[in-house]
């Protein structure tokens, strides 16, 4: 029989490009169009009702029965004409990916007769019987409820015939079950704290909206070859496979011209979610082989990121009418770059000033040096939180794998900016200014937005880059939920405008003068955060030496960098400031590491499985083959067959070490995987699988990667690496 790998690549070679019926006319004419929109909502809903759901979507508020009524009256009369019999819920639990529910709009009618049935109370709140989503020992079995409740914030939207609902999930006791819960949170603290150091520079700003517009990154594999790799559909990467003789070396892929199977499916994929409102822009081919990138124009964060949650989910459910599976895993394959999410972030105003674009005169300069050096001081205090929201078991195979950037978190600024704030170190001395310092420093300032504008400079091994207009988070995974990095960024932030608005009053206070006691606590903030602040080449060895110097933390333990979620900076910032309880940040903690406990797990079992019952008799198919042949060549050749059959003899001698290498060495992880299963502590544990069960992954693969060198390709089970990376 056949292998599935080569029935994979038998009907591989028959693929062509799915034939699609696009919609014509222009994006416009369908954009949005199975979206509760703004649009629609003035269509279908009461004049009172629209302006009371578009002021509590403005204040952030909650929304009272009587107007939810309204509104479920028109979103059901809505979506009927969209041909939708269902609703649901649509949350982010702190699983990978949403979760949803579904409820058909059927029920009797008083006569007995089936109506359609959507009312404000299924709009505002659902209880699915949620017990067995991920809560870290917040729900116990006999409080077992979780409720989801309507996000006024994002709109509604449909997916095929089902109504979503985008919502916050929280348990019986009020704690908070998703991701979503803490972000609005951590959106509302930083929107009050970036008001109030706002008013200093211009009375009219009543709200600062926090920016996100993120670009994912993916591969694409034939779902055949797909199919026929356990390894990949269990864990989402690669537990083995030699490199391909070609793979990025040429850096011929990236911005390559997009092959027509793959061109076709992006073309589905935006069309798909342009008519869902998603404003997605870009695409291209990436630097690995078989790897793409899509990004939408930035929007408010809490949308951007329900968006981000649906491209995921709607690029996997596409991808399957092309014969594709999508890869999100951060590292889907060893010795090729891995996939990132890069958050493009910033703060706005209502009055449309972005803070972090340098203004046209002084005063605008000022505003923005406000905000530049109280997000570098944020980052730099928070520099062990942020990576504990974005490093787990999938992201640290990327993190500092000289393809992205490193587990050392610090600032790009470039030559420009940086040669700004040491003028102001050097000219803004802690006594009053001379009035010729302060015009220089004023005429200096004055002259950013040139001076940015034609600053090129890119530096793309930093993790956290100030590009222009936004800072670039580059650590985020591609698989991530952004809502992590963006409710820790949003609430440090927050936590750093508090400061500094306490530090610059209290000086004015003492008589300071406004505009000088912000530039003095700027000045502070520079000095005080310039470890932080590297322009250099963040992938050498230099850096890390440097960095270390610095005393900044390089941390690519999953486990370790997770217990500075619970360390005093992290409840800081997330605690004092009401954005997660204590119970709640503890809850999230030990999810954390049970993820990574988990995952590390499958890997091992699949890995197992994979060599034990794959592998280890493929390979000894083989020796039987060679041995066959010296077997052979002796009845034939008599004794000069032991001199011809030198080669064959070492290979049968190589398989078996190999294979006894394999079976020992799984042996070995399947014991400490026990020893480790043992440990009640969730802490300890995680600790344990990162230290005893982790490294065998490699330590097998690297004997199976040098079996795959020496057996015949026709006998070869799994799909390799040239196959996975260039069919399409
Ligand atoms: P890159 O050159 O970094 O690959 P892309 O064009 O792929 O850039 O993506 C840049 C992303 O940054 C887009 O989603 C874009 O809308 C977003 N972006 C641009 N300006 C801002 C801003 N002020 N705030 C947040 N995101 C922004
Ligand atoms: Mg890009």
């Amino acid at each position: 029989m056949a292998t599935l790998r080569f029935q994979a690549l038998t009907n591989l070679m028959q693929k062509e490009a799915v034939k699609m019926d696009f919609p014509a006319g222009r994006v416009s004419d369908f954009y949005g169009e199975l979206v509760f929109s703004d649009e629609a909502m003035k269509k279908y809903l009461q004049p009172s009702v629209y302006k009371a759901v578009k002021s509590a979507i403005a204040k952030g508020e909650l929304i009272d029965r009587t107007i939810a009524d309204g509104v479920a009256a028109g979103m059901k009369a809505w979506a009927i004409d969209h041909n939708v019999v269902h609703y649901t819920h649509w949350f982010q639990p702190l699983t990978d990916g949403t979760a949803e529910k579904h409820d058909g709009f059927i029920n009797y009618g008083p006569d007995g007769r089936v109506i359609e049935e959507f009312a404000g109370k299924h709009l505002a709140q659902q209880e699915p019987d949620a017990s067995s989503f991920p809560n870290g020992g917040i729900r116990q079995t006999f409080e077992a409820r979780g409720y989801t409740a309507w996000d006024v914030s994002s709109p509604a939207f449909i997916v095929g015939s089902t109504l979503c609902i985008p919502t916050i999930f929280i348990s019986y006791t009020g704690d908070a079950l998703d991701y979503k819960t803490p972000l609005l949170k951590a959106l509302h603290a930083v929107d009050k704290a970036a008001v109030d150091v706002c008013q200093y520079f211009d009375k009219n700003v009543t709200k600062v909206y926090s920016y996100l517009g993120w670009e994912q990154e993916y591969f694409l594999v034939d779902l055949g070859l797909y199919m026929a790799r356990p390894d990949l559909m269990l864990t989402g990467r690669t537990l083995m496979g030699h490199s391909s003789a070609k793979d990025q070396q040429l850096e011929d892929h990236y911005f390559g011209s997009i092959p027509e199977r793959v061109a076709v499916f992006m073309r589905d994929l935006e069309v798909e979610c342009q008519r869902l409102g998603i404003p997605v822009k870009t695409r291209h081919n990436e630097v690995a082989p078989n790897q793409f990138e899509l990004a939408p124009i930035y929007e408010e964060v809490n949308l951007a990121n329900d968006h981000n949650q649906l491209v995921m989910d709607v690029m996997k459910r596409l991808a399957r009418h092309h014969g594709f599976e999508v890869l999100l895993h951060e590292k889907p394959f060893a010795g090729v770059n891995g996939s990132g999410k890069h958050n493009n972030w910033s703060l706005g105003t209502d009055t449309g000033v972005n803070l972090f674009a340098p203004g046209k005169n002084p005063k605008g300069n000022m505003l923005f040096l406000t905000f530049l050096t109280n997000v570098m001081a944020a980052v730099y205090k928070g520099q062990d939180l942020l990576r504990s929201m974005i490093l787990n078991a999938s992201n640290s195979h990327r993190l500092g794998a000289n393809e992205a950037p490193p587990a050392i978190i610090s600032i790009f600024l470039g030559t420009q900016l940086s040669a700004m704030l040491n003028n102001i170190v050097e000219k803004v001395s802690d006594s009053k200014m001379s009035p010729e310092e302060k015009t220089a420093l004023k005429l200096g300032v004055g002259r950013l937005p040139e001076i940015l504008l034609d600053n090129t400079d890119r530096n793309r091994t930093s993790p956290f880059a100030f590009t222009g207009d936004r800072f670039e988070f580059r650590a985020v995974g591609s698989s991530a939920n952004c809502a992590g990095a963006m409710t820790a960024i949003n609430a440090m932030v927050a936590e750093q405008l508090v400061e500094f608005k306490k530090e610059v009053d209290g000086l004015i206070e003492k008589g300071v003068k406004k505009d000088e006691a912000i530039f003095q606590v700027i000045r502070k903030l520079i000095i005080e955060s310039a470890p932080v602040h590297f322009d250099g080449n963040g992938y050498s060895d230099e850096w890390k030496a440097e960095a270390a110097k610095r005393g900044l933390t390089n941390i690519t333990s999953v486990p370790e960098s997770l217990s500075k979620m619970v360390e005093p900076h992290a409840k800081k910032i997330l605690v004092e400031s009401g954005i997660l309880s204590e119970r709640e940040l503890a809850a999230r903690h030990e999810v954390e590491l049970e993820k990574f406990v988990k995952k590390v797990q499958i890997e091992a079992r699949v890995m197992g499985d994979l060599v034990i019952n794959h592998i280890v008799p493929t390979a000894l198919a083989y020796q039987n083959v060679l041995i066959k042949n010296v077997t052979g060549m002796k009845e034939v050749m008599g004794a000069e067959a032991d001199a011809l059959t030198e080669n064959e003899k070492q290979l049968i001698r190589k398989v078996s070490e190999h294979v006894i290498a394999i079976r020992s060495k799984v042996q070995q992880m399947i014991d400490a995987r026990k020893v480790c299963n043992k440990i009640e502590d969730i802490e300890a544990k995680a600790f344990a699988y990162d230290k005893d069960v982790r490294p065998c992954l490699d330590e097998i693969r690297y004997h199976v990667d040098k079996l795959e060198l020496i057996v015949d390709n026709e006998m070869w089970p799994l799909p390799k690496y040239r196959e996975l990376l260039f069919f399409r």
